[in-house]
């Protein structure tokens, strides 16, 4: 068992055995499996075992493992040089390309991550307001920098609790929590502090509670609320940039927002981020202006490289989205079916190529309702499945995600082992 015996080094070099916690599989009672190589929709961990990947690095890999056009890009690359901390062309190549396809993007900033994207943006948000306050919804993951690492409570509104011990309460108190879907919570929270609010950061479909999408009218009304007030609002498209739709979610739902974040897909598969928006606004970002951001590897050859192949092979195969569609409500409607006939209750939520399957007979809407989904349930059901070769995200609240590699002899295996794991669990 290699796996084991590298988890058995990993652990006493590295906190838990990992360098992010989820892959510690620790939520679904298992030790974790090393990934050796990928290709195309399909994952070889240490010890020779297969599987077909549903969590696709957590979404940058829309074009499966692998793909050739990546790699030779990649390759083309790092023949040059990895790094020169100076300008390059495939730098402006991929910023051209996002604002080109991002309907609410005039101007952008490539970083190296999310977590850096989503950071950057509230300072820039706050920088243009001079305002301090700003609104996130439980159950929205935007990184891990100290302001956003707070999920807040129950349906209540709250001023924000720390998630993490090192967060000074002073700052999780600048972070106000609403409710996910709920446009009642929001409209209170601005006739109380309407003015001292710099910005409302959402996922406009949430992928980190599992995936809730947004209520009819819900985006819309952030979008008026905060124009209203003069507040900031900012989509966090790091998951949905490229997935939903090659506009992002905005384009997909129509609502154009202040600032938005993307990560993820733009760097098929290597670390990059970016935050951009309204030229008015960006224009507020160093050097040119007041607001402070930099980064020794941001823009870096090799990641835009990745990131600009990945976004030219689904600029040019439109269909991809058409078939990821295809294959996630083939895959969505056989998981019902089988889990209706084992009579076990479950929710799915789907919004195009990203899905969760929650083991709770209610609607899921919000922070609240994903929380009452059995967990015990779905550990279960990860590792009988993983026992059958598929490889799901290792906790209830995370998305399953499709590529263009996928095919229908992929879903219908997957579906045959979740017949299968259903039978085992519906005893
Ligand atoms: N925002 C969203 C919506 C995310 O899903 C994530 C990560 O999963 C982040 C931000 C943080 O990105 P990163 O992990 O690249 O720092």
């Amino acid at each position: 068992m290699k796996s084991r015996s590298l988890f058995e080094r990993a652990r006493a070099v590295m906190p838990g055995g990992v360098n992010s916690p989820v892959r510690a599989f620790r939520v679904v009672g298992m030790e974790p499996v090393f990934i050796k190589r990928g290709y195309g929709s399909r994952i070889w961990d240490e010890d020779g075992n297969e599987y077909i990947d549903y969590v696709l690095s957590w979404g940058p890999l829309i074009l499966g493992h692998s793909h050739p056009e990546v790699v030779e890009a990649i390759k083309n690359q790092v023949e040059k040089g990895t790094s020169f901390g100076a300008c390059t062309q495939m730098e402006v190549l991929l910023a051209e390309e996002i604002v080109r396809s991002i309907p609410s993007v005039e101007v952008v900033r490539l970083v190296n991550s999310g977590t850096e994207a989503t950071m950057s943006a509230i300072r820039l948000a706050r920088g243009y307001t001079k305002r301090k306050y700003i609104v996130k919804f439980a159950g929205c993951y935007h990184g891990h920098s100290d302001g956003l690492l707070i999920k807040g409570g129950s349906g209540l509104v709250t001023f924000g609790v720390p998630d993490s011990a090192g967060v000074p309460e002073e700052i999780a108190g600048l972070t106000i929590v609403a409710p996910y879907n709920d446009e009642e919570k929001v409209a209170e929270i601005f006739a109380k502090k309407g003015d001292e609010i710099a910005a409302v950061i959402v996922e406009p479909v949430a992928g980190n509670m599992g995936v809730v999408p947004p209520k009819e009218g819900f985006l819309e009304t952030l979008r008026e609320i905060t124009k209203k007030y003069g507040a900031l609002l900012i989509f966090d498209e790091v998951i949905t940039g490229y997935r939903l739709s090659f506009s992002g979610a905005q384009g997909y739902y129509g609502i154009e927002p202040d600032l938005t974040t993307l990560g993820k897909i733009i760097g098929g598969g290597l670390p990059v981020g970016a935050y951009g928006g309204r030229e008015e606004i960006m224009r507020l970002v160093s050097p040119e202006g007041p607001v402070y951001q930099a980064g020794t590897l941001s823009g870096n050859p090799l990641a835009t490289a990745a990131g600009y192949a990945t976004l030219k092979v689904l600029s040019e195969n439109p269909g991809i989205y058409d078939k990821m569609e295809r294959l996630s409500e083939k895959l969505c409607r056989g998981l019902k079916d089988i889990m209706e006939r084992a009579k076990i209750p479950v929710f799915i939520n789907r919004a195009g190529s990203m899905l969760t399957m929650f083991f709770t007979g209610e609607e899921v809407k919000d922070y609240d309702s994903a929380l009452k989904a059995d967990t015990t349930m779905y550990a279960a059901f990860f590792r009988e499945m993983l026992k059958k070769g598929v490889y799901l995200p290792p906790s209830q609240f995370e998305a399953v995600f499709l590529s263009a590699a996928h095919t229908e002899e992929d879903v219908e295996r997957t579906l045959e082992a979740a017949e299968s794991a259903a039978g085992i669990l519906g005893k």
